[in-house]
């Protein structure tokens, strides 16, 4: 295997890298086990502390405090955690974070109450902005909105996957792909909004290219324009660098259970900036949003702080897992996790390059390491069959149309020898069903 000079560098990389301790702290990574795991982007391995904090919880919290862990500390758990990922993962100061709902509801909550509020103070800003190439919960939630509110979509027309459609199919050709193309920027966005722009909806890398935005220009960009900006941050999470305060950013939403190892269905974070605050009401109005919780009054007064835009009974057992990564994620900081991140994503452009590329695959993610989030995608039309094929070799990558082989990267659970591995799997899995 040394032979192979990938191989020599592989390990070279992986004795140089100072984070490569990390990988042992995860559940499956021991080195006899040769999984290889492409998909921490989706969904995160879980942290080997992690099953000692639910057993312990079980025990001692749930089973020994009872109902009384309400008061003791469950009640404030969506908010200590919410500081902890505005401090060590988004760059957002105490007071604006909080644990709550799933992705998918926090959107909406967000979205709508913003919406709402820019509609009120000038009835001209009915359009949501969003990318047509958006994840589709993003794009459906958005649409159900501007029904549901007499609103209007205003779609912004990226093409986040050259070689996609037929028409940009010439694009593709690998090493003069043009990044920009990949997804949203400033221009793209500038064109857009206007006095009729209420909110826009963007994701900070996007979910099939991995393209990375300048969130503060393209922040900048549409408060020049008057509107508000909802960021999409589930693919940047503990991935890549985010300084919600920083970049003046009004709203955001993010997974926890991709890089934040939150585990299956864990809880989304919400971030509204302190300025805004109170000047939005969001649109599920339940008790643990109420101003005063215990006093079961006759009408809904909402709370201050981020405790209104919380609804019901927070998800306690959710929630817990991910502050084991977070602990990892605080100790190792973001711009080394970046750092690691940005050397796993060019090496494996480079091994495509040099053995995927002669069986036709080409990198469909932005190759400067400036434009990309946490994954690479590498297309292909048979990526579909290879996937499957790979599953079934315990090497476990995600497929998106059209013929995305998306390889996720997680910083501190990945090693570049895994990642060489993955890519030798892939090669193999093309020539045999290609027969090339
Ligand atoms: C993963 C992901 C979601 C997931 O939303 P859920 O409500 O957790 O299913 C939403 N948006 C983007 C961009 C994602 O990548």
């Amino acid at each position: 295997m040394t032979s192979d000079p990938w191989a020599a560098e592989a390990i070279d990389l992986d004795r140089a890298d100072p984070l490569a301790r990390y990988r042992d702290l995860f559940v499956g990574t021991d080195s006899s086990a040769w999984l290889v795991y492409f998909d921490g982007n989706s969904l995160g391995r879980p942290p080997k502390a992690t099953a000692d904090r639910l057993s312990r919880f079980v025990t001692d919290e749930w089973g020994g405090r009872l109902i009384r862990g309400w008061d003791e500390s469950w009640m404030d758990l969506p908010f200590e955690i919410g500081d902890a990922i505005g401090r060590w993962v988004i760059g957002a100061a105490p007071g604006q974070t909080v644990v709550g709902d799933s992705t998918t509801v926090l959107l909406y909550k967000l979205l709508r109450c913003a919406f709402d509020a820019q509609l009120a103070a000038d009835p001209a800003r009915v359009e949501i902005v969003v990318d047509r190439d958006e994840f589709p919960t993003d794009r459906y939630l958005v649409e159900g909105i501007a029904a549901e509110r007499g609103g209007r979509v205003r779609w912004i027309d990226s093409a986040h996957t050259p070689g996609g459609s037929a028409g940009r199919a010439g694009a593709a050709s690998s090493g003069r792909g043009d990044d920009h193309a990949m997804g949203v920027d400033a221009d793209a966005l500038a064109a857009v909004v206007g006095p009729e722009t209420a909110v826009v909806l963007l994701s900070h890398v996007a979910y099939r290219s991995g393209y990375l935005t300048d969130a503060a220009a393209l922040t900048r960009t549409a408060h020049d324009a008057g509107a508000l900006v909802l960021w999409d941050l589930c693919h940047s999470a503990g991935s890549v660098p985010v300084e919600a305060d920083a970049w003046g950013f009004d709203l955001a939403v993010g997974c926890t259970y991709k890089y934040l190892s939150g585990g299956p269905g864990s809880p989304a974070f919400a971030y509204v900036a302190a300025r805004r605050q109170a000047f939005l009401r969001q649109p599920i109005q339940g008790w643990m949003g109420a101003a005063d919780v215990f006093a079961m009054g006759p009408a809904y007064l909402p709370a201050t702080g981020m405790r209104r835009f919380l609804s019901g009974t927070p998800p306690i057992l959710g929630m817990l897992a991910m502050q084991d990564s977070l602990a990892m994620i605080a100790e190792a900081g973001v711009p080394a996790i970046r750092a690691k991140s940005i050397a796993l994503t060019g090496f494996a452009v480079r091994v495509s390059d040099a053995l995927l590329a002669p069986l036709g695959v080409e990198v469909a993610s932005p190759r400067d390491a400036a434009l990309r989030g946490g994954h690479v995608t590498l297309s292909h039309p048979a990526m579909r069959d290879v996937t499957a094929l790979l599953w079934s070799r315990d090497v476990i990558p995600d497929y998106r149309d059209p013929g995305g082989l998306r390889i996720g990267l997680s910083p501190l659970s990945t090693s570049f020898l895994e990642t060489l591995h993955g890519l030798h799997a892939v090669s193999v899995a093309l020539r045999e069903i290609t027969g090339a």
